[in-house]
Formats: C-alpha cells, sequence, structure tokens
C-alpha cells in the first residue's frame, strides 16, 4: 500500500457501514456507475446542464472538504498546499493527477491526470467529458479562497480529456475575471 494511501485511510472511521472522515461520510461506488451517470445526465439534460447539475450539487460538500482541508495544510505555502490536496484527490481514487505547474500571480494551475474515472469506458467523444472533476476544482476553490490566495471564483477548462482518446487529461485552472 503506499504512503498516500496509508496516510488517507489513517483519517478515516468505520462505523456501522458508514465511513467518515471528520464530518463528511464516503460511500464507495465503482467508477464504472459514476461514467454511466455522466453519460445519463449528458443524454437528458446536454452537455452544459449535466456540468451546471454537477457543479451546483459540487460546491455544498466542497465548501465542508475545504475547511477540512484547511485544517490540515492551513498555513503552508499555496504551493505545497496544492501539491497535498492532489495526493489527497489521488487517494481518494481520482486518477493518477499530477500538479504540472502552479503560479500564484496571476493564479495559474495545470492538473494533468492519468485514469480518470472515464478511462476505457468512454473514449470516441467530440469533446471533454470529465465534468464529476468539477468537485475537486470547487474543493481547490474554496481552499485558496480561505488561504487569501484567491478572492473570487476559479473557472477551469479541460484541455485535453481520455475521453475523446487522449492519454491523459488536462486541466487549466485560473481566477475568474
Ligand atoms: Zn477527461
Amino acid at each position: 500500500m503506499s504512503d498516500e494511501f496509508r496516510n488517507f485511510v489513517s483519517l478515516l472511521t468505520y462505523k456501522d457501514g458508514t465511513i467518515h472522515q471528520g464530518p463528511i461520510r464516503y460511500i464507495l461506488v465503482p467508477a464504472s456507475w459514476l461514467a454511466g451517470l455522466g453519460v445519463e445526465m449528458e443524454n437528458v439534460l446536454g452537455a452544459s446542464g449535466a456540468y451546471v447539475v454537477v457543479h451546483t450539487a459540487s460546491e455544498a460538500a466542497a465548501k465542508t472538504y475545504g475547511e477540512i482541508l484547511t485544517q490540515l495544510f492551513g498555513g503552508m505555502p499555496p504551493k505545497e498546499m496544492m501539491a497535498l490536496v492532489v495526493q489527497t484527490a489521488r487517494a481518494l481514487g481520482w486518477g493518477d493527477i499530477q500538479l504540472v505547474e502552479f503560479n500564484e500571480t496571476p493564479l495559474t494551475i495545470k492538473l494533468r491526470v492519468k485514469d480518470t474515472y472515464l478511462s476505457g469506458i468512454v473514449s470516441e467523444a467530440d469533446e471533454p467529458k470529465c465534468y464529476l472533476f468539477s468537485s475537486v476544482m470547487c474543493v481547490i476553490q474554496t481552499l485558496l479562497q480561505k488561504a487569501g490566495v484567491v478572492s473570487g471564483a476559479l473557472e477551469y477548462e479541460e484541455t485535453s480529456c481520455v475521453a475523446s482518446g487522449a492519454s491523459h487529461c488536462e486541466f487549466i485552472i485560473r481566477e475568474q475575471e
């Protein structure tokens, strides 16, 4: 077991069929279920409708999670804090995420991800499809706001995606103008 996963598991408690990290409850679900949920939401709502639903639904949970991460990582230099957020997302199973760029002024963050939840499930899409990553972006936004790195909202763009045949997904995050 890798250290990053062991560290993450050491923060969890298990009681009567529920898994918790402080006030957050986790439920493990198959990645194929998440991928299927995304595809079906998009069929019903269209890509932008599905994205808005995920983003809005993520915000409340992301705020709580951002507060927990602030307690764990607050006070560290922002780049170090981001590296730990990436490590946490990896331990949660979001894929092989690497922080490939971090600039504080103006804020530019580039994340590269191998093996997102769509890997091996969707491969012939005509545009990037990993919008469930919006929840990770919401957590990053909360954390950077609480650390005083940014004051406003962040926006992100997925510039490359395994869903359209690329070898990895790439996300660029900036502060909204
Ligand atoms: Zn993707």
